[in-house]
């Protein structure tokens, strides 16, 4: 998709493997980097706030914006709506902005279909053991609760070869290297370099 500078990054993980902590690190390290905000219908919980976590809607307005197809994607989980609007997105790439989509493993089969220039990074905790203790949370959280987080993350991780890159959590300044290096690397590629260099390219080439 030549006409978008910045590149499209999908990022997923079992909840528990850091995903969070890692993508604000190279938010924070590389002022190209975007973090796409959802819409959601859920109430925001405390701490939230409009415009950081989610942008926070009713389901009459997400049903409208649905009709006007101002979704890139968008999903129904549990008894609430959450989508990716095109403006936030697009406007971005557009300005040569890399967006994160943080996303699980069946929003990124619906990106990758909608947009296969998309680049999958998968993130993976280091051990079973780092994982459990993680999703363990709350002490009064029951032991059927913790089993249920654990068969989700279970899912989720199986999925994990639908992606290009896959990173082991295990040191988090090695990790956030690595990532940094995949956000590096992708805007190297031929075409992107043709775009943004096109003038210099034609020069060296007239020699
Ligand atoms: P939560 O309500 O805990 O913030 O999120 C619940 C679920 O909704 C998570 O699994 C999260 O990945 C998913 N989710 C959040 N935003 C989006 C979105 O824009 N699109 C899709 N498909 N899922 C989302």
């Amino acid at each position: 998709m030549g006409e978008h500078k910045g590149n499209l990054f999908i990022l997923s993980a079992p909840s528990g493997a850091g995903k969070s902590s890692l993508y604000k690190a190279l938010l924070k390290q590389d002022d190209k980097v975007r973090i796409s905000i959802s819409h959601t219908t859920r109430a925001a919980r405390e701490g939230e706030e409009h415009g950081r976590e989610y942008y926070f809607t009713d389901v009459e307005n997400f049903l409208d914006m649905i009709a006007e197809d101002a979704f890139f994607e968008h999903a129904q989980v549990f008894d609430n709506y959450y989508g990716t609007s095109k403006a936030s997105i697009f406007s971005m790439l557009e300005q040569g902005l890399d967006v994160i989509l943080e996303i699980d493993w069946q929003g990124a089969r619906q990106v990758r279909h909608l947009y296969p220039d998309a680049i999958g990074i998968f993130i993976l905790p280091p051990s079973l053991a780092s994982l459990e203790e993680r999703l363990k949370g709350r002490a009064t959280d029951s032991e059927e609760v913790i089993q249920r987080r654990m068969a989700k993350a279970a899912d989720e991780m199986s999925h994990y070869h639908e992606y290009d890159f896959v990173i082991i959590n295990d040191d988090f300044d090695k990790a956030l290297t690595e990532m940094s290096a995949i956000f590096t690397a992708m805007r190297a590629k031929t075409p992107k370099i043709q775009e943004k260099y096109g003038n210099l390219i034609n020069d060296l080439l007239s020699l």
